[in-house]
């Protein structure tokens, strides 16, 4: 015999991802978020380099970033009163060493337009123009206002009679005649649905609800924030990058930041820096500019979890009834956070997914292919 259980859907993990499923659900659904630390955001989401750039990633997270475009741009009055993007611009360097994905870049990108070096460095007057052997400008990368989209999807959420627990680690997760037992730290939960959205600890998520891991990689990213280089208002220069993925660099709040654009598999847990790796970073830095970094003001790391094939994991679990998988979001899961959070409510609901990614697209998205 099935019981009724308390909520319809329980939520785990209050970052973007959960908080944006959230908001779109908790109208039709009673919702349940439970996220185990005191505030939601506290891991990946509160330590994102907050940009929007169309060029960037595979195939399915273009998609994604291209459907969350207008929703960003315009977002609905009860989640923001401004737009959330706003001009940044992103300039792709190459070295010599850099040919090869600098064209496999251009070939595959839209908006992205050739810049002789000169020009980068009339731009960024701190690039040596001697290291640069190819450079590419993207006008339309953007800053994303996290904070205003995060806390408005938790106010959306909190209004329309979503319920959020904090300081409630999941420890406990049985399917039981239908209904889900969730044992936290702040007390047990029954729900008819679950909604891993636990970022770098889904797959742990998963194992507690008897399910194999999709096979997550929490990967660890490092910045340090470095004074601006005297003489120079960084404010509006772009994004920087080395298409080597070996550093960039973004103006915040009059410094700027630095990351090695570090990918370190580790386990999921409250990420710090490694020295060496940042030092190792800025040292990159340094070979690219005419900077010579004395002073670290300070140094946060963060996680960005992948699936092998670097595409989220996004729908029901062929495995078992009723756990819907929301992770894998990558270095993408702010920019294409909208169009997430709108198929995994379409997909829970039951609703057509078409008039916001396509069905290959949602194919590419199901956990369904880690359980063959
Ligand atoms: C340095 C860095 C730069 C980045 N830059 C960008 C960028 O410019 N643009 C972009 O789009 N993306 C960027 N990202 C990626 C983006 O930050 C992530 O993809 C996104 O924040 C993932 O959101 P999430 O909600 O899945 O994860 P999280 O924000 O980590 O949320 C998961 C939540 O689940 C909770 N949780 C875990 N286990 C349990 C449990 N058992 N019970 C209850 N709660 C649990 C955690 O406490 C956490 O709050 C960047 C990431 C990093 C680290």
């Amino acid at each position: 015999m099935t019981q009724a259980a308390a909520y319809d859907v329980a939520i785990i993990g209050g970052g973007i991802a959960g908080a944006g499923a959230g908001a779109m659900l908790c109208g039709d659904r009673r919702c349940l978020l439970l996220e185990a630390e005191d505030q939601p955001g506290h891991h990946s989401t509160g330590r994102s380099a907050a940009v929007f750039i169309l060029n960037y990633g595979n195939a399915p997270i273009r998609a994604l970033t291209r459907a969350s475009e207008s929703y960003l741009v315009s977002p609905p009055a009860d989640i923001s009163e401004h737009t959330l993007l706003s001009p940044r611009g992103h300039l792709a360097l190459a070295e010599e060493s850099g040919r090869a994905q600098f064209d496999a870049l251009l070939g595959e990108s839209q908006g992205l337009d050739p810049v002789t070096p000169e020009r980068a460095v009339a731009r960024i007057p701190i690039l040596k123009q001697d290291s640069i052997f190819a450079a590419a400008y993207e006008a339309d990368a953007r800053d994303i206002d996290i904070n205003s989209l995060h806390q408005g999807w938790l106010r959306k959420f909190k209004r329309s009679g979503g319920e959020v627990c904090t300081k409630a680690r999941v420890t406990r997760l049985a399917h039981k005649n239908g209904i889900w037992e969730i044992e936290t730290g702040a007390g047990a939960f029954q729900a008819e649905t679950i909604v891993n959205a636990a970022g770098a600890w889904a797959d742990k998520v998963a194992e507690m609800a008897g399910l194999a891991p999709v096979g997550l990689t929490p990967m660890r990213r490092s910045i340090a924030v470095i004074p601006a280089p005297e003489g120079h208002d960084v404010m509006a220069w772009p994004l920087v990058s080395d298409v080597e993925e070996r550093w960039y660099m973004k103006p915040d709040a009059g410094h700027l930041f630095v990351s090695p654009a570090d990918e370190d598999p580790v386990e999921p847990h409250d990420v710090y820096p490694d020295d060496m790796v940042l030092a190792e970073g800025v040292h990159r830095f340094e070979t690219a500019t005419s900077v010579e970094v004395t002073r670290v003001l300070r140094s946060w790391a963060g996680l960005r979890t992948f699936a092998s094939d670097r595409t989220p994991v996004v729908g029901f679990d062929p495995a078992a009834e009723n756990f819907f998988w929301l992770a894998g979001q990558g270095g993408y899961g702010i920019q294409t956070s909208p169009a997430m959070a709108q198929v995994a409510a379409a997909l829970i609901m039951g609703q057509p997914t078409s008039d916001i990614v396509s069905d290959e697209t949602i194919s590419a998205l199901s956990p369904a292919r880690f359980r063959t």
